[in-house]
């Protein structure tokens, strides 16, 4: 079920009130316009309407694609507090057994709207993202030294090809690069001998980090 409330919120740069719809859960199945919406970034996305501020609210939301069998937890923070709440959530889920009924499902626990956006993309065009992460991981070392400017993300499928956007931060330039599918076939199934599961046990936290650690054979 798709989850709502309407907040009053005052604007942080011209102090115009606004209402705004916050979203805490959404269902594909119920709502599949509200993907859409998720997907054009309109989703918990404040907009103020008298001087045109945009700002994420805080909000905690739960994304449900009974088809995909994903189930992502989308806790917005900074990144120092990333772990405490990774560890939270899944103190919490513990506790609860609320997970019990997401077997065989893909469970992932972001911080940021764009790697949101980002899993949406991957698992709509049926890949893994524990491969694309190695996949991303492998782009960035072309040029090391500017690994940790830049940030890789996936974009789409087309054509045969994997197609990724690497903005540099630095250099506020944005490329593009492609990777052929059968490459993505051939880490997909290596990393599936070497042990990777293609489901989750409890959330995960798939990101540069995850990918590193299961090129050093640590597997799930
Ligand atoms: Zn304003």
């Amino acid at each position: 079920m798709s989850v709502n409330s309407k907040q009053n919120v005052k604007c942080p740069n011209c102090g115009q009130l606004s209402d705004v719809t916050v979203w805490n859960a959404i269902t594909v199945k119920d709502s599949p316009d509200l993907k859409a919406d998720l997907l054009a970034g309109k989703i918990n996305m404040f907009r103020c309407g008298s001087c045109g501020h945009t700002a994420l609210m805080p909000t905690h939301l739960l994304y449900h694609d009974e088809d995909k069998r994903l189930l992502i937890s989308f806790t917005p923070c900074e990144e120092k507090l990333r772990r405490r709440l990774y560890d939270n959530v899944i103190e919490t889920s513990k506790e609860s057994g609320a997970l019990e009924k997401f077997n065989g499902y893909n469970l992932r626990f972001v911080t940021e709207y764009n790697e949101l956006l980002e899993k949406l993309l991957i698992f709509d065009a049926g890949l893994s993202d524990k491969a694309v992460e190695v996949i991303k991981l492998m782009i960035l070392s072309q040029d090391l030294e500017k690994a940790e400017q830049r940030v890789c993300r996936f974009g789409k499928l087309e054509n045969g090809s994997l197609e990724f956007m690497i903005h540099d931060r630095k250099e506020n330039q944005v490329y593009t690069s492609s990777v052929p599918k059968d490459s993505y076939d051939t880490i997909y199934s290596r990393l599936r001998e070497s042990g990777m599961k293609p489901y989750s046990f409890g959330w995960e936290m798939v990101d540069a980090a995850y990918a590193t650690r299961l090129l050093n054979g640590f597997n799930n």
